[in-house]
């Protein structure tokens, strides 16, 4: 049990159902399995489609989905505004793939016409030539995050405007469909990874907890997590995995 006195994060899941095809529902078990080794306690939040976001979130997280869930979702997130002012007001967003696409001003829906996105980051999707299937490995590009690891089923391809950062510099894969994967503007961070994202990749979890408490964490290592990186890396980079492109 967490002292009452611990540092508290509010998570918020939205639509875990909904955008939870690729098990990145358990990007909000890493969460709160990385709090608790940082001595935070972590309060989750499940909201499912249809119930309004609450606005008291630290961090919102989002899944990825088939294109027809994804458009009902930007559908319902945008009710209520919340998670646009939630993170207009400084708390932290996580989106994975469909919960990425939608966060900016389009995406493709089922038809392949333009879905309008909740316009909250400065980016549109449209079609790869080719859907993206497979394990998708990144340099990342914020300084002090290791290679990042997990692998990516989409059909979009997404376009940063001049605001936004790419999160990775794309070695095996495509990410974004440009060299570039994921995006990061603020405190709201967007990716095409799954795995879930989050298991694969701690240190994703710990820059998010750290925006959220306001401090950045020690580096935590376990060595099961670097074990199951390193055989993922491996299979994609083969001997080169750890070594700087
Ligand atoms: N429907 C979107 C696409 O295919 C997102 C898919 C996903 O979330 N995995 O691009």
């Amino acid at each position: 049990m967490p002292s009452a006195n611990s540092e508290q994060v509010t998570i918020v899941s939205i639509y875990p159902a909904l955008l939870g095809t690729y098990g990145d529902a358990g990007n909000v078990l890493a969460l709160r399995h990385r709090a608790a080794l940082h001595g935070l306690e972590a309060r989750i939040i499940e909201v499912a489609a249809g119930e309004p976001i609450p606005a008291q979130g630290d961090l919102y997280v989002l899944g990825g989905g088939e294109d027809s869930a994804q458009t009902a979702a930007a559908r319902g997130i945008s009710a209520d505004g919340n998670l646009a002012s939630a993170a207009a007001g400084g708390a932290a967003v996580l989106a994975i793939c469909a919960g990425y696409q939608l966060l900016g001003e389009y995406f493709p829906d089922a038809t392949g016409q333009p879905a309008t996105g909740l316009g909250m980051i400065d980016i549109r999707t449209d079609r790869l030539p080719r859907r993206a299937v497979g394990e998708l490995a990144a340099e990342s590009l914020i300084p002090g995050l290791p290679r990042l690891t997990g692998y990516e089923n989409h059909g979009g391809a997404t376009h940063l405007g001049a605001e936004v950062q790419p999160l990775a510099r794309v070695l095996a894969g495509v990410g974004n469909g440009d060299g570039t994967e994921g995006a990061v503007a603020g405190h709201i961070l967007g990716t095409y990874l799954h795995g879930p994202g989050l298991a694969r990749n701690p240190a994703l979890a710990d820059l998010l907890l750290g925006w959220c408490i306001g401090r950045e964490l020690e580096p935590i290592e376990e060595p099961d997590v670097e074990a199951l990186r390193e055989e993922r890396l491996r299979t994609v980079l083969g001997e080169a995995w750890n070594r700087p492109a």
